[in-house]
């Protein structure tokens, strides 16, 4: 798969660069990119194509936003980075922002996705000893079959994808691992005293776009609550007007008690991520105890608060609930042969292609880019569609015209 290497322009010598250079841990479509704007990005010979990825739902607000890059380029040559160690007259005013925007009492800022995960398992493992009493060491937090969290050592441990897993351990114990979507099976998992935490992506992304049955969440809630034990929902691909709402959870009126956010939440700019949760859990964690020397650094408050108000500002939710039917509608309208599925909420979505060969997906998207339209396959036969969320109607039905005119080379 390696070796598809277009040999025009100056394309293939940033590919060989990259092979020869870095590690393998990626295998990307063969495009070489130099600029975004919005709902576009450019190729090194100037091609311009949609992105119908959005750097993993990174870019719900577009490409380099204006307003998002003007805060960025102001903050950044103000000041950057103060590390822990100071104040800045960042943080307080975006730690006061991002608790009223989704109403906790408290966040605790980091930089990646995966950091936010982790500092949601220490925190929540510190409040099971803390407040509720589990006996030390005896913790466990129950996550999902065919979740994705991240990559680091701690969070792989609980994956059961074994391209994350194979060779990578040994593990970190304390987890339980259910299917998803299931209830019952959660229900069980509950009855043990040791139970600390319930760790779910209010729609599987990596996995698919996989969407949960309705009343999932909801119901899920309730269990933990009556168990004693935290919900903690990771909304970090989910989250940020992606499903059409702030936050997947609030399709059922779920408050999480730890809410990790990440990706969208640095406006495609930078990593930020955050974990917010109210008193009784955040103030477990005492000085020295957590942190990170970016984690909360003033440029990247900064970007949040901008980023979080473009959100509301051009009302991206309610774009993405609009987007998203017509994308659904349109691609079920192509009744095209080779998709058996079309399913997600808002903007994340994917199809299921259904082929004799399993290497259609890839062909599709290699076919898609050569339309102008950039999207890569996950887990071998899905496509995830997820473009910014500023995407307007008539974008989005030439998008729906050039997924249909590249299925043909399917056939
Ligand atoms: N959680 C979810 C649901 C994700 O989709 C991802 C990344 O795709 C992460 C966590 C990890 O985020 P990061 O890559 O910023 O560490």
């Amino acid at each position: 798969m390696r070796s598809i290497i277009p040999d025009h322009g100056k394309t293939s010598q940033y590919l060989a660069l990259e092979e020869q250079y870095g590690a393998h841990n990626y295998h990307p479509l063969p495009v070489v990119l130099d600029r975004g704007e919005g709902v576009f990005v450019w190729d090194v010979d100037g091609k311009k194509y949609y992105d119908f990825l959005s750097g993993y739902s990174a870019l719900n607000q577009g490409h380099c936003h204006p307003a998002i890059v003007k805060a960025f380029v102001e903050q950044a040559q103000r000041l950057s980075l103060t590390s822990r160690a100071f104040y800045s007259d960042q943080l307080g005013e975006y730690s006061r922002y991002v608790t009223h925007y989704f109403g906790y009492d408290r966040v605790l800022p980091m930089n990646t996705g995966v950091e936010a995960v982790e500092t949601a398992i220490k925190l929540c493992r510190k409040w099971a000893y803390e407040v509720k009493g589990v006996k030390a060491g005896k913790a466990v937090i129950i996550a999902c079959e065919g979740n994705f969290h991240g990559r680091t050592t701690g969070v792989v441990s609980f994956s059961s994808d074994p391209a994350s897993t194979k060779n990578f351990g040994p593990f970190l114990p304390g987890f339980e691992v259910i299917p998803y979507n299931d209830l019952d099976a959660l229900e069980n998992a509950l009855e043990s005293a040791n139970v600390a935490g319930f760790l779910v992506e209010p729609i599987q992304g990596e996995a698919g776009v996989i969407v949960p049955d309705d009343g999932y969440l909801s119901k899920a809630k309730a269990l933990c609550k009556r168990a004693n034990v935290l919900f903690i929902a990771d909304e970090i691909q989910t989250g940020l007007s992606r499903t059409g709402r702030m936050l997947a959870c609030d399709h059922e009126d779920v408050r999480p008690d730890i809410l990790l956010l990440g990706k969208a939440l640095g406006g495609g700019m930078m990593p930020v991520s955050a974990v917010l949760a109210d008193d009784e859990i955040m103030l477990t964690l005492k000085p020295g105890e957590h942190g990170s020397t970016y984690g909360g650094n003033p440029l990247a408050c900064k970007t949040a608060m901008v980023a979080l108000q473009v959100l509301k500002d051009e009302g991206l939710s309610a774009n993405a609930t609009a987007m998203g039917e017509l994308l659904r509608s349109g691609l079920n309208d192509l009744g095209s042969r080779h998709i058996s599925i079309v399913r997600g909420k808002g903007l994340l979505n994917a199809i299921v292609i259904e082929h004799s060969d399993k290497d259609a997906a890839w062909r599709l998207c290699l076919e898609l880019k050569e339309n102008g339209l950039l999207a890569k396959p996950t887990h071998g036969d899905k496509i995830r569609f997820a473009p910014p969320l500023i995407i307007s109607k008539e974008q989005l039905l030439d998008c729906v015209q050039i997924i249909g005119k590249s299925l043909s080379c399917l056939d």
